[in-house]
């Protein structure tokens, strides 16, 4: 019984280190990816409900894999904030997002809100609000446009600290949302610790708040908190019609989601603006 103990134990570190080995491959690969150029953001409009217009959208990141093709941060995001690459990972989205702004601005588009996310991950940075200074400093850019998306596992660390860097990037005019709010760590506690000027509802309450009573409870109650503070309230993972009814009936600011557009790269996001325009 120990010599099959003792082979299970020898079984298991084995397993281990397959997965260590592959961690660290997929660490080495992404560290190539993003010093190669193999990084690409992509937008992804914000429409104003009242007034079925653009004003804004967010950044999302794809990796252009030259054999595997597209893939979706959900696979290499979790492994880029293990492994701490998602602080330079973070820079190079700023800086992308910075450029393509100015772009934006330069072509007329001067009223959309650009939105950046940032993981709880690049609060471990201690330089973050003066790298990011730096970066928007340069960009030529009306940092009044910029807005991070944070969630709440942002405070979890060194929640002075995460203060502190909100409250200095404040003051150079960028503003900050609260991502996927209702869901894991949510504290309303929060809105209030935060210069918070949006609220995201998680797209896992909007999927089902045309049938689901307790879903439809909980958005029209994030929406009314939310108004009583002042704050703008976008609802993510907006795909039907019926959806889009239920929030304007509810007062909801904006809407995010698939029925305006999927994330989409920078030349095809321009095509959308030129249409939403005229339209
Ligand atoms: P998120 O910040 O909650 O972003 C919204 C996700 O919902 C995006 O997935 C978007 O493509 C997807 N989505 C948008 N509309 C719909 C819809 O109507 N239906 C459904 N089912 N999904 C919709 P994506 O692009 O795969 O990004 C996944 C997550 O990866 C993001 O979730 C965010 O947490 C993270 N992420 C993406 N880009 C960045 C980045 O530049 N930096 C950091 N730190 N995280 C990022
Ligand atoms: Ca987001
Ligand atoms: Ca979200
Ligand atoms: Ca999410």
């Amino acid at each position: 019984a120990k010599r099959q103990q003792g082979n299970t134990i020898e079984f298991f570190h084995q397993k281990m280190s397959v997965a260590v080995e592959r961690e660290l491959a997929l660490e080495a690969e992404f560290r190539a990816a993003l010093r190669n150029g193999q990084l690409r953001l992509f937008y992804q409009p914000r429409v104003s409900i009242m007034h079925s217009q653009v004003v804004g959208y967010e950044c999302l990141i794809r990796w252009q894999h030259p054999t595997r093709g597209l893939i979706m941060p959900e696979e290499f995001i979790p492994a880029a904030e293990r492994s701490g690459m998602i602080v330079p990972m973070g820079y190079w989205v700023v800086e992308q997002a910075c450029r393509d702004l100015a772009k934006l601005q330069t072509l007329g588009y001067d009223d959309l809100v650009c939105a950046v996310n940032l993981s709880f991950r690049q609060f471990y940075d201690k330089k973050l609000s003066e790298t990011v200074f730096r970066i928007i400093y340069n960009a030529n850019i009306n940092t009044g446009n910029l807005e991070f998306e944070l969630t709440e596992s942002a405070m979890m660390y060194d929640q002075a600290y995460t203060q502190k860097c909100l409250k200095q990037l404040t003051q150079l005019g960028v503003s900050f949302s609260l991502d996927d709010f209702g869901t894991g760590y949510s504290s309303f506690a929060n809105i209030q610790k935060l210069p918070i000027s949006t609220i995201k509802i998680d797209k896992s309450f909007i999927e089902f708040a045309t049938n689901n009573i307790d879903d439809q409870v909980i958005v029209k109650s994030i929406i009314s908190l939310a108004h009583n503070l002042q704050i703008n309230v976008v609802a993510e993972g907006v795909e039907t019609e019926e959806q889009l009814a239920f929030l304007r009936l509810h007062h909801c600011d904006e809407a995010q989601g698939y029925l305006f557009s999927k994330a989409v790269p920078f030349d095809d996001f321009l095509t959308y603006l030129e249409i939403s325009k005229t339209a």
